[in-house]
């Protein structure tokens, strides 16, 4: 389901919910997996630190300790808060970048904006507080539907990636092909470059992270400046034949719109690099 689809359908069924939910811990069916179908819950924080100068790790506690998620390759939580007591709900989407497969919580990377609502939300809440959460689906993914595929990532847009990153290098039945692109502000924004750097060194010539850096610092070995059309070639990324089937665009509105154009009548992408590059609309998908 498209994002903002999703936080259309969940205002709809939140008013009485949410009055509930808030006085309330949990909500849920404990024996289920909580997010294995649509439903509201709150979920408990259990530690929340800093991974860089602006971006915290939140660890939020499931109603079961020995459940998983439930949540699918890829899919996010629409989490809700209620500026000043208020009726009227902030909505804003988050990929988990655990493990799926691991029980008993999920946690969640999140970018503090200046002035953002909800991101500042999220980094001033401690260890005991509560957040009303709510899964959304994106896109199904499945495994070996084309050869290679291309990820470009913008600032905290990584966290979607990451997750489909892991779910399918993570399971010996797929095959496919993967080259990321993300493009950041300074080099300390690499959050997860350990990470990627472990799954390039297990995943050699399937798996390949390029980082384009937009104010690197001094000695910086990253490429400098935005994600162009340079960029993404000399990455490999490129359409047609034995090219990438499918490029999913997850980042800052202004790069999504570089990249992606403006939408044509029946969705497709009519403008923006990747079309110049040949990508066909229904190759393109903005999270
Ligand atoms: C599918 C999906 C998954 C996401 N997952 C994550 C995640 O895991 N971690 C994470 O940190 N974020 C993630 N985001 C972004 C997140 O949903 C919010 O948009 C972001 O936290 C800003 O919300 P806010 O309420 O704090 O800012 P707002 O109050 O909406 O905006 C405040 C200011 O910040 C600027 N701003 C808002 N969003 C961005 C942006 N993306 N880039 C640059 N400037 C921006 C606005 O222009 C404005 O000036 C995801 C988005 C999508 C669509």
């Amino acid at each position: 389901m498209a994002t903002p689809v999703a936080i259309a359908a969940a205002v709809a069924g939140i008013g009485a919910y949410a009055l509930y939910s808030r006085s309330t811990s949990s909500a849920s069916n404990t024996a289920k997996e909580p997010f294995a179908s649509f439903g509201f819950h709150q979920l408990r924080l259990q530690s929340s630190e800093p991974i860089n100068h602006n971006t915290k790790r939140l660890r939020f506690e499931l109603p079961d300790p020995n459940v998983k998620s439930g949540l699918s390759l890829t899919s996010a939580v629409l989490t809700f808060s209620f500026p000043n007591g208020g009726w009227v709900p902030c909505i804003r989407p988050y990929t988990p970048t655990n493990d799926l497969n691991e029980k008993g919580f999920i946690e969640l990377m999140v970018k503090r904006y200046p002035n953002g609502r909800q991101s500042t939300h999220l980094h001033s809440l401690k260890p005991g507080d509560r957040l009303l959460v709510a899964p959304i689906k994106e896109i199904s993914w499945t495994p070996n539907k084309h050869p290679r595929v291309a990820l470009i990532a913008g600032g905290a847009g990584i966290t979607p990636m990451y997750q489909l990153v892991r779910g399918i290098l993570g399971n010996p039945a797929d095959r496919t092909g993967v080259t990321l692109v993300w493009g950041v502000n300074g080099d300390e924004d690499i959050f997860l470059r350990d990470e990627f750097e472990t799954l390039e060194r297990e995943h050699p010539g399937r798996f390949k992270a390029v980082y384009v850096v937009s104010r690197p610092g001094d000695g910086s070995k990253e490429l400098r400046g935005h994600v162009t059309r340079e960029v993404l070639e000399g990455a490999g990324v490129k359409s047609g034949g034995e090219g990438d089937a499918q490029v999913l665009v997850c980042g800052p509105p202004a790069m999504e719109k570089a990249l992606t154009g403006s939408k044509g009548l029946f969705g497709s992408a009519k403008t923006g690099v990747l079309h110049e590059m040949g990508f066909k609309g229904e190759q393109i998908h903005r999270f």
